[in-house]
Formats: C-alpha cells, sequence, structure tokens
C-alpha cells in the first residue's frame, strides 16, 4: 500500500509521516464536509466566529474623496504659491464651495474634499497669514486624496462565507451596517477522556489515579478553534462501557477520545470503534509526542483517538483534530503556521520522526529555547512553554544560532 494514501482498512496501514497524515486530514475531512447549519449572529457576538454569507459594501467606501492629511486643498498646478483661503472642509461636515484657480480650502484628515481641488498641501509645508496661505512644495494631482469608492465599490464583496472573523472583520460589520450577519453554528465536539485509573477533577485521587485532565485541555481547544466542548463522563476500559459512551459521544460533530489507544490489553478504543463499522484513516504517525493517533469515521461522523498522555492529547489536537473541527465549523481555510526562531542553544534528537517539544518563546519572537520536561506527562513543563519546537524528521543536529520551526501554544 502507498504510504501517501488515506485508507479504510485498519489492518496494515503503515504509520503516516507528520505531513501525510495531516494532509490526510485536510482532504478527507474537505471531501465529506456537509453544508453546517446557519444562524443568525449579533456583529457583538460575531468575533471568533465563521461567516456563513459573504458580506459586501453598502455604498462605495469612502463615499466622497477624503483628504487623507492635515493641510489645504488645492489646484495642484497652483502649487507652490499664494493662495486665498476661502473656507474650511472639517470631518462630520462638507464644505459647500469650489475651490477656483488661486484659492484653497484648509482641511482635516477625513473630510471631504471640496470641488473644484484635486490636490491636499500638508499643513506642515504651508504658511498662513490671515485668509492668505503660502504653499511651499509642488503638489502631484490627487496627492493625498482617497478617492471616492477606492476601499471599496458599493456591492463588492469585502468579507466571504467560510472566513473566521477576527476584530478587522467585526470592524467591517460595523462600516457597513451589518448589526446582524448569518454565521455557522459552532461545531460540536464530544470530548471522552478514557482509562480506569482517571478520576474526575473534583475528586481526591488514591495514589494509582490521575484527575481527569486531557477532557479539559481538550475542551479549552476546541472552545479557541471556535467549536462548543461537550464533555462526557470518562469511559471505563472495557468494550462495554466505552461502546456505550463512544455511540453518545458519536451524537456530536467530531469526536475526540483520549487513551485507550496504544497497544496495551485495555487499549479498546479502536476495537469498539471497528465494531460500530468505522473507517480507520490512519492509526499511528511518525510524531512525538503521540505516535498512536488514531483518525477516522463511524456512522458519518469524524473521529479523533488521541494519545492519553497530556501533552500528547494537546499536541495532536493542535496538529490534526483542530484542522478537522475549523474545517467542519465552515472554515474555508485551515492554517498552521510554523515560523523560524533561532535555537539558544544546541539541539539533537534522533531523527526518523518529527517532535514537537515544549519551548520557551523569546518576548519578540526571535529566539526559542527548549523546556526541560520529564516526557509527554509532564504538565507543569507544559505551562512553562509558550511554543513547540519543531524538530523535523531528516534532521538530527541543530546547531545554537539556528533557525528552526516553531509552534506556537
Ligand atoms: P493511555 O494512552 O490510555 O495508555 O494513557 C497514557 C497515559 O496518559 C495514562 O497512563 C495516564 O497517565 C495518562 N492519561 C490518560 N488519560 C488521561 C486523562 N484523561 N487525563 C490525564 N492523564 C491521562
Ligand atoms: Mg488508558
Amino acid at each position: 500500500m502507498e504510504r501517501q494514501t488515506c485508507t479504510v482498512t485498519i489492518i496494515a496501514v503503515p504509520p503516516l509521516t507528520f505531513h501525510e497524515a495531516r494532509a490526510c486530514v485536510l482532504s478527507t475531512v474537505r471531501g465529506a464536509r456537509q453544508a453546517c447549519a446557519v444562524e443568525e449572529v449579533a456583529m457583538r457576538d460575531a468575533a471568533g466566529r465563521v461567516l456563513a454569507e459573504d458580506v459586501a459594501a453598502d455604498r462605495d467606501t469612502p463615499a466622497l474623496a477624503r483628504s487623507v492629511r492635515d493641510g489645504y486643498a488645492v489646484r495642484a498646478v497652483d502649487a507652490p504659491g499664494e493662495l486665498q483661503v476661502i473656507g474650511e472642509a472639517r470631518a462630520g461636515g462638507r464644505f459647500g464651495g469650489f475651490v477656483g484657480p488661486g484659492q484653497a480650502v484648509e482641511i482635516m484628515t477625513g473630510a471631504p474634499v471640496p470641488d473644484g481641488a484635486d490636490a491636499v498641501a500638508m499643513v506642515e509645508y504651508t504658511r498662513r497669514e490671515g485668509d492668505r496661505v503660502r504653499i511651499d512644495r509642488p503638489a502631484d494631482p490627487h496627492q493625498f486624496i482617497n478617492p471616492r469608492g477606492c476601499e471599496a465599490a458599493a456591492h463588492e464583496i469585502v468579507l466571504r462565507a467560510g472566513v473566521r472573523l477576527d476584530y478587522s472583520g467585526v470592524a467591517a460589520l460595523a462600516a457597513f451596517g451589518r448589526e446582524q450577519v448569518k454565521m455557522f453554528r459552532k461545531p460540536r465536539a464530544a470530548i471522552l477522556a478514557t482509562g480506569d485509573e482517571i478520576v474526575e477533577a473534583g475528586q481526591t485521587p488514591e495514589d494509582f489515579q490521575i484527575r481527569n485532565s486531557n477532557a479539559w485541555s481538550l475542551a479549552a481547544q476546541v472552545a479557541r478553534a471556535g467549536g462548543e466542548p461537550a464533555v462526557l463522563p470518562v469511559a471505563r476500559d472495557n468494550e462495554g462501557h466505552t461502546r456505550e459512551m463512544v455511540e453518545s459521544g458519536l451524537a456530536a460533530d467530531l469526536l475526540l477520545l483520549s487513551g485507550g489507544v496504544s497497544a496495551g490489553k485495555y487499549d479498546v478504543v479502536e476495537r469498539v470503534l471497528a465494531g460500530l463499522g468505522a473507517e480507520f484513516y490512519f492509526d499511528r504517525v511518525l510524531i512525538q509526542p503521540g505516535q498512536p493517533l488514531v483518525f477516522g469515521r463511524a456512522r458519518g461522523k469524524f473521529f479523533f483517538g488521541l494519545p492519553g498522555n497530556p501533552a500528547s492529547t494537546m499536541v495532536t489536537f493542535e496538529l490534526f483534530a483542530r484542522a478537522a473541527l475549523e474545517l467542519l465549523g465552515g472554515q474555508e481555510e485551515t492554517a498552521l503556521h510554523l515560523p523560524y526562531a533561532r535555537l539558544t542553544r544546541e539541539f539533537r534528537h534522533r531523527p526518523g520522526i518529527e517532535r514537537f517539544l515544549p519551548a520557551r518563546l523569546s518576548a519578540d519572537g526571535g529566539e526559542v529555547t527548549p523546556v526541560g520536561w520529564s516526557g509527554s506527562g509532564d504538565i507543569p513543563a507544559m505551562t512553562r512553554a509558550n511554543a513547540y519546537l519543531v524538530a523535523a524528521a531528516d534532521r538530527a543536529e541543530y546547531p545554537r544560532g539556528e533557525l528552526i520551526r516553531v509552534l506556537l501554544k
């Protein structure tokens, strides 16, 4: 079987590289995407949500030619020269007259350019005396004027359906008078932690027990990705209970499982999913943390079986599940930014797998230092990291001062 292919059988699937697995998630989810439900959302609640309609300018913008400097509206041919000031144009008003030869109108940034004028002379290069102004420099026609409609023509689309709105998108909604807008319903992600050793966060664990942290890191990650998390009770390591919980999780748009996907005797997640007729696209990826990593589909819903160690759960969500959730939420694009930073010390690893290790990025983002940790169960170390450094599978050594990719946390 070709490595690159996404396959639907669980048996004999070779592990995928990081890039193959990511490409598989993107193409599979894109290929199966159905129109998400749409709802009306108020502008004030729109930030971070995904537009379900195109938004167009409701008028030429700007609606009039506007000055982009404080100064004097003039005829370019009159500069340099001494001109007669015949009035003032300020933001929030309109100068009703006409600028004739030898005339100027004092103008403020943002104010409409009066008829007759075709340039603005910056106030810094003028000298005013009474109703006369001396323009010191020549002017080019159109200088410091934004013509009508230069930002958007009436009916021109300024925001496309499928974009997740940031604060500038909210500004566009306000600027074009869209106090209500159609947006995709947030995709629901069911979160199912598994394990006989797991107790709820509010409980006092025995020393052989662990509090459920994965469900809550995942809930936070889902919310940040624009989804609606629903945390289910922990599934016990037996097929009956896990099956019951998985079935209820498959009611959501996406099911995120943590733990139970290794090769241990009590790792029942894959068996349970197979029993529900799941298709498996991959179940191992050459990354650390997170080698056992399951991606598939059951009853029409995608699921990820994320490895149970807390750092593995967090990292694999960011690398794969976030993209699936964003696409299911109607986003047209999903990105994984891996910018470069300079290593403050030498870094070596055993090549063959891509590593995403907790790291500290300097305040200006220029330098990166690995954070010491005792492995992928180390939550305190994860809290000290603000990024992951990304060690490529085909490279063993990075000298100090070398550029290396990082993933922001
Ligand atoms: P597993 O993949 O089920 O073998 O889990 C690997 C390890 O991850 C377990 O031994 C636990 O230490 C840890 N783990 C699994 N599930 C959780 C969870 N929900 N919260 C915190 N740690 C977990
Ligand atoms: Mg387990």
